[in-house]
């Protein structure tokens, strides 16, 4: 028999909404990179945006957001820059604007005492065996070895569950890149940033907490360089770097095919970005890290036959809008598309004279 149930390694939005909605008759050991509390260790590279879906899965959840989470100031607008027509838009956006951390740790203070938790923990192998997986992690300096009869991939787009048992599975991924200055704007502002000689995906700004972060996902070979040339020409579109506060870089990764979602088989379920189950078009992420982990629990609290084909079938909505977000990208990142969008004036709202 294995020592476990179920297996979840990573305990951001995906892994953390798992644990806490599954039935307490399992017996659940998860592992996770962060801390348990604090700013030291790992901390997950984000801009902290909740997005509208992702904050209907809180209504469904009947979750409050406390407080200590939110950023300061809260924003309405993103300011959409066209580099290549020199086109400048504002669409509202009800965004919330979060503190990352303080989200993925409030997250895992949710999860109820029957989930055996280890914080700072980090997964180093996994092999099937004949009844199961074996997980092998690193706590305290020290190697520990468990079974569990479910394994489940919430650990995010360097998934090691993905990496191990689909090695195959490639999905495009670029280099996220992010700098934090002194916020030295009159009004700060959120941005979303075209350039197609810059990235093939697109760059943001966000304001947080007096400070100004200026992000983009560029491809992997020549992000640095990408990255100084981007922020050359936005100081030419009153963006201004003051000093600057820390750099940060992971793997975003950024569908671009309906197969490159992935749900798992043989008793391994992805969640998550693990699953590639992230926007192509904004790198939205966390609406369907909630909502897989919100299906998979409701499968493996009914225990269903066949797990795995329940949650593929289950997915597929899911997938499918996914898959309207690459050909939503495909536009979007198409010069001639998006500038005719922006030139179309629909949905922009001016700023009144005298307040720019
Ligand atoms: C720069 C950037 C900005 C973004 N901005 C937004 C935004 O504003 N809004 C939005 O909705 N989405 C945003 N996203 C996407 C969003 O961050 C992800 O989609 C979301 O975090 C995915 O959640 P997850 O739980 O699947 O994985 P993660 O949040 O990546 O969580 C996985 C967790 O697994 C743990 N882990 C990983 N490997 C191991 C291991 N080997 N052992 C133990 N633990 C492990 C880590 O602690 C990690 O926190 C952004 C992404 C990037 C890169």
């Amino acid at each position: 028999m294995p020592d476990y149930d179920i297996a979840i390694i990573g305990l951001g939005p995906a892994g953390s909404t798992l644990a806490r909605l599954l039935n307490k008759r399992f017996k659940v050991i998860a592992l996770d990179k962060k801390q348990s509390f604090g700013t030291e260790g790992f901390q997950k590279p984000c801009g902290g945006l909740l997005a509208l879906d992702a904050q209907k899965a809180f209504i469904r959840f009947n979750l409050n957001l406390p407080k200590f989470i939110l950023s300061d100031p809260q924003i309405f607008s993103v300011k959409t820059v066209d580099l290549e027509s020199s086109i400048i838009r504002n669409y509202q956006r009800p965004y919330v604007n979060l503190n990352r951390h303080q989200f993925d740790l409030w997250l895992k203070t949710l999860i109820p005492g029957t989930v055996e938790v280890h914080h700072d923990t980090t997964c180093k192998k996994l092999e099937k065996t004949a009844q199961g997986y074996q997980v092998t992690f690193e706590e305290n300096g020290e190697i520990k070895v468990i079974t569990a009869r479910y394994l489940i991939g919430a650990d995010g787009a360097n998934s090691l569950v993905r990496r191990t048992f689909y090695p195959d599975h490639e999905i495009r991924k670029y280099l996220a890149i992010q700098q934090w200055f002194q916020e030295d704007h009159a009004t700060p502002f959120y941005s979303c940033i075209f350039d197609s000689s810059i990235t093939p995906c697109y760059a943001w700004s966000i304001s947080k907490d007096k400070s100004f972060i200026i992000g983009g996902a560029f491809e992997m070979k020549e992000a640095n360089q990408k990255f100084e040339q981007l922020k050359h020409k936005l100081t030419r579109h009153q963006f201004k770097f003051g000093t600057l506060e820390k750099t940060e870089k992971c793997t975003v990764l950024c569908p671009s095919k309906f197969s490159d979602f992935i749900c798992g088989d043989q008793n391994i379920f992805l969640i998550g970005e693990a699953a590639g189950f992230i926007s192509a078009s904004s790198l939205e992420g966390f609406s369907y890290s909630f909502d897989s982990a919100e299906i998979l629990s409701g499968i493996l609290n009914d225990n269903l036959n066949d797990p795995n084909k329940a949650y593929q079938k289950k997915t597929l909505k899911l997938r499918l809008k996914l898959w309207t977000k690459i050909i939503k990208a495909n536009i979007l990142t198409s010069p001639l598309l998006r500038k005719l969008i922006m030139m179309s004036r629909v949905s922009h709202v001016s700023i009144s004279s005298g307040n720019e």
